[in-house]
C-alpha cells in the first residue's frame, strides 16, 4: 500500500515538473531562436542619428588610412554620420560612417529607415579600423562609405574616394568582374554568394528595402551595372 502511494506521489511529481518545464519554455524570451527575435528599437534612438563635421579625433584615425596623403577631397567636404543599425542578432548597434557632405543627409535618412524597419546590417565601422584595406573590411562584412582609393585593377579614383558611395553587407553582396579572363570576387570569401539565383541571406536585389531606399534618394546600384556587378555598392552622382 505504501509503495503504491509512493508511486502515485512520484508520478504526480514528475507530471508537475514536466508542466513547469513546458510553462518555463513558453514564458521564456524567444532570444534563443536568434533571427526570429523581434527587433526592439533603442530608447531615444532618434538622438543617435546625427551628422558632424570631421572631429580632430576622427581625422586622426583617418590619417594615412582612408585619408591618404594625396587625398584631393578636403576635410571640410567630408562628414561624420553616426547611426544605429539592427545587427544579425536583431540587436541595436552603433554605426559610424564618413561620407561627402553632399550625401550625408541622404545616408542619415536611409539608415534611419533601415533601422526602423529592422533591416539587418552586420557592422558599420570606419574602414580605418581595418587600416583602410577594403578587402579586409569587406571580408569582415563591414559596411562603409569614404575611403580614398582607386577602383580595383585601375588608376581611377573610386566613388568611395569622393565619399559618395556606400557598400552594404559586402560579404553577401560581392563585387564580381572579369579580369584577364577570370572572375574576380571581392571580397574573396564572398565567392559562395556570386550566384544570385540562389536564396542568399542578406541579398540585395530589386525587391530589397535597401535598394529601394537608396534609389529613392537618387543613388545608382552596382548590381545594375553591365560590365561588372557590384551588389554591395550604391553611389550618387554629385555636381
Ligand atoms: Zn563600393
Amino acid at each position: 500500500m505504501r509503495i503504491k502511494r509512493l508511486c502515485v506521489i512520484l508520478l504526480i511529481s514528475i507530471a508537475v515538473l514536466i508542466c513547469l518545464g513546458i510553462c518555463y519554455k513558453i514564458g521564456s524570451p524567444s532570444k534563443e531562436v536568434g533571427k526570429d527575435v523581434t527587433f526592439e528599437m533603442a530608447d531615444n534612438w532618434k538622438d543617435e542619428f546625427y551628422i558632424e563635421e570631421i572631429s580632430d579625433e576622427v581625422f586622426q584615425k583617418m590619417q594615412g588610412a582612408s585619408y591618404k596623403e594625396n587625398c584631393t577631397i578636403p576635410r571640410e567636404s567630408l562628414r561624420y554620420v553616426h547611426i544605429l543599425h539592427c545587427d544579425f542578432n536583431n540587436e541595436s548597434r552603433e554605426g559610424e560612417l564618413v561620407c561627402n557632405e553632399a550625401v550625408a543627409q541622404d545616408l542619415l535618412e536611409i539608415f534611419k529607415e533601415l533601422y526602423k524597419s529592422g533591416y539587418q546590417i552586420e557592422k558599420v565601422r570606419l574602414v580605418d579600423e581595418y587600416g583602410a584595406v577594403d578587402e579586409d573590411s569587406m571580408a569582415d562584412n563591414n559596411s562603409s562609405a569614404f575611403n580614398y582609393r582607386t577602383i580595383s585593377y585601375t588608376d581611377i579614383i573610386s566613388a568611395h574616394g569622393m565619399g559618395v558611395a556606400v557598400d552594404i553587407n559586402p560579404l553577401y553582396n560581392p563585387y564580381v568582374k572579369e579580369v584577364d579572363g577570370r572572375t574576380s570576387v571581392e571580397p574573396a570569401n564572398g565567392a559562395p554568394y556570386v550566384d544570385r539565383t540562389q536564396d542568399i541571406p542578406h541579398k540585395i536585389d530589386h525587391d530589397d528595402l535597401c535598394y529601394k531606399l537608396f534609389v529613392q534618394h537618387g543613388f545608382q546600384w552596382g548590381g545594375d551595372w553591365i560590365d561588372s556587378k557590384d551588389y554591395q555598392h550604391f553611389e550618387k552622382t554629385i555636381d
